[in-house]
């Protein structure tokens, strides 16, 4: 068996660190070649000692000081800056797993891509922001996009081997969140939000669980990574999240993709394709689950399904400006600044306020729209 190499944008956060778990429990497979981080200096360096990092980056260009210091004695090389998470990114290796939250991740995912390896995609707000601008950049360097998100693995794994010429229906599965039975949205706390019932995840994924906008994400990252039109795609609720997303197929046979809530598993699958590798996680023991249920989710009280839908149908900017309100809310609202149902009227209003930019045609675009409807965003919040 041949050493892969591997980095790991966002190594700090949740899904870095599954990645990381995976690595380590067979450690002679793999040469990490650089993991990245934000701000988590010492989380970063003990990591990138751990796994002898070839790079350690930083995101905050003020910590190289504080990074370096971590470093010391070490053969890590050490650097901080959003060029140097660039860097980073296109270094050769086997394997880049994209797991920075948010928008920020959007440029090192691009240097990624163009490096024209495998890139292991769990920032989903990148490719929402930068739609056919990512897709473009796959098919131009000849990238390959493996989708981490559990519903998109799932898909990818149901599609295996067949046409999407012959799907009928994707759906993708959503648990609901932890405020599915909550009777008052307005009283909800960011502890109550990111308290999700089945998945243990970062902040900003926690509380778009349960606004419902990460499943509007995930609907456009869907149709850009399995471009069977928009149209045939539906969201079904299922607070098991037991399946992780079913396919449709033409003759009427329905595949989906069963297992337990543990994002080591899409992970796994991502590292191994086309092959599988051992996790330890638990066996699925449907006896003991019981029931799997099924609901239309109610999009009165969670708008943000629809809002993604209609941004995705009005394609462009619409994605982008989407996401980008949507962060600048999470933020508001996890800072206490403003009540959860604030998260997607405020999405509403900056989609409704005025015209819509261009679509985006290069990764600048995408930034510079990116920024403006930030601007837009925080400006409402201020003004009410
Ligand atoms: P976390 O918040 O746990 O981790 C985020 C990581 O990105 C950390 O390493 C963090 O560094 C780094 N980071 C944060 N902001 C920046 C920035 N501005 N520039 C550079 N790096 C940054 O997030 P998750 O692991 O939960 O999620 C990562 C991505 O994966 C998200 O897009 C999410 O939607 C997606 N995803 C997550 C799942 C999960 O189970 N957690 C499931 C499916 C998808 P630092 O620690 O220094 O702040
Ligand atoms: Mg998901």
């Amino acid at each position: 068996n041949e050493r892969r190499s591997i980095t790991i944008l966002g190594a700090t956060g949740s899904v870095g660190g599954s990645t990381l778990d995976l690595i380590r429990r067979d450690r002679g497979a793999w040469d990490v070649v650089a993991l990245t981080a934000h701000s988590n200096v010492d989380d970063l360096a003990r990591l990138a000692r751990e796994f002898g990092a070839q790079l350690a980056v930083i995101g905050e260009e003020h910590r190289l000081g504080d990074l370096r210091e971590a470093l010391a004695g070490s053969d890590v090389e050490a650097a901080a800056g959003a060029q140097a998470l660039c860097e980073a990114a296109a270094r050769p290796a086997d394997i880049a797993v994209a797991a920075i939250v948010g928008c920020a991740g959007l440029a090192p995912v691009m240097a990624a891509i163009e490096r024209g390896g495998t890139v292991a995609l769990a920032n989903k707000e990148a490719l929402v922001s930068a739609g056919e601008v990512m897709t473009r950049a796959v098919e131009r360097h000849g990238a390959r996009l493996l989708p981490v998100d559990s519903e998109h693995n799932a898909i990818f794994q149901c599609l295996a081997g067949n046409s999407l010429d012959d799907v009928r229906w994707i759906t993708l599965t959503a648990s609901g969140g932890p405020l599915r039975l909550v009777g008052d949205l307005d009283s909800v706390t960011p502890a109550q939000a990111v308290a999700h019932p089945n998945w243990d995840m970062g902040a900003k994924i926690s509380v778009d669980s349960a606004t419902m906008f990460n499943k509007g994400l995930e609907l456009i990252e869907a149709h850009h990574l399995f471009p069977v039109g928009l149209d045939r795609f539906r969201i079904v609720v299922h607070p098991q999240s037991v399946i992780h997303s079913m396919v449709e197929y033409r003759d009427g046979s329905t595949l989906a993709q069963l297992g337990p809530s543990d994002m080591r598993v899409p992970i796994a699958s991502c590292l191994a394709w086309p092959e599988r590798m051992d996790t330890p996680c638990e066996p699925l023991d449907l006896a003991a689950i019981g029931e799997l249920s099924f609901f239309a989710p109610d999009e009165e009280r969670f708008p943000a399904t629809r809002l993604a839908r209609e941004a995705a149908e009005a394609g462009g900017a619409a994605p982008a400006v989407l996401n980008a309100a949507n962060e600048v809310a999470v933020a508001a609202f996890l800072a206490g600044q403003i009540k959860f149902s604030r998260i997607s009227s405020l999405v509403a209003q900056v989609l409704d306020g005025g015209n819509l930019p261009p679509a985006p045609q290069s990764l600048e675009d995408v930034l510079m729209l990116d920024r403006a409807a930030r601007t837009r965003a925080s400006n409402l919040l201020e003004t009410g």
